[in-house]
Formats: C-alpha cells, structure tokens, sequence
C-alpha cells in the first residue's frame, strides 16, 4: 500500500548529481555524451523532442550529433528514471525526482507550451487497479492534462 518516501526535487547542479546517481543505480555509464544529452534536456522548461536536444548538444560541442544516437540516450534516461517522455507532445522533460519513482500527471499547456507535473499516487493507483480489473496488466498509466497554465489564463 502507500509507502512513505522522501521525495526530493533537487534544482541545478543537485538535480544533474541525483541524475547521476540514479544512473549509476541502473548500472549505466555517465558518459561525456551523456552529460551533454542531459545538460541540454535539463536547459529546457518545455518538453523537448529528440531534434530539438541533437540541436543543442551539436550547437554545445561544435560537432554533428545526429538525433538517432539522441534517442539512444533518451530512452536510457527513462529507463533510469532521469527523464519522462511526454506522449502528447511528442517530446521528452527531465525528471524532477530522479530518486524516486511515479506516474507523473503532466500539466501541458496548449497556448505556451509550459509542462509542469503533480505527483498523484492515489489517482495513478486507481488506474492501475481499474486496468488489473478489466484483466489488463498495467506497465505504465499515462496522464496528461491538456489547458492552460496560470500565466496563459491570465492574459
Ligand atoms: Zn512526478
Ligand atoms: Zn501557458
């Protein structure tokens, strides 16, 4: 059942030593390459696609990274629970808690593109239990809520 944990969203340098750790956990490498996927992931406050990243790090490092090899590393960050794939949008976001594991809500604005994310384990839960009901074995309950963000409400 519920099991308490403390559940920790680092910023800047805390967040990328926690994102380290985390991979080391899974057994990965942090390779330079890596760290570079990751900088340039971690720069971006909205979900951010594979091009967009390969962008960045071949703008960083002065060289050709082809988005291929980007999705390598993607796909790895969220096996190691170092990012989250948003589905809506196509795109990947870090991982604002790289220590601990949930089915993160996202929030995605549709006017500016902000994504922000609850934590609901009660809800995630529901979910599960509802597929595990229908005799469906659930991997991964995806919920993303389309709107808008308080600022674009505002104006
Ligand atoms: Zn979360
Ligand atoms: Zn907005």
């Amino acid at each position: 059942m519920a099991h308490s944990h403390v559940h920790a969203e680092p910023h800047g340098e805390e967040l990328t030593s926690a994102a380290r750790a985390a991979m080391k956990r899974a057994g990965e490498q942090w390779t330079p390459m890596r760290a570079a996927v990751y900088a340039a992931l971690a720069a971006n406050e909205r979900p951010a696609s594979a091009y967009d990243i390969a962008e960045a790090v071949s703008r960083a490092e002065g060289r050709r990274v082809v988005a291929n090899s980007v999705y390598r590393i993607l796909d790895l960050f969220v096996a190691a629970n170092l990012a989250q794939r948003v589905e809506s949008a196509n795109a990947y976001i870090v991982n604002a808690h790289p220590g601990c594991l949930h089915d993160c809500i996202f929030l995605i604005c549709d006017r500016c593109g902000r994504t922000d994310h609850i934590d609901d384990d009660r809800i995630s839960q529901d979910l599960r239990g509802a597929a595990s009901a229908a005799g469906f074995a659930p991997v991964r309950p995806v919920v993303e809520v389309r709107g808008l963000c308080a600022a674009c409400t505002e104006s």
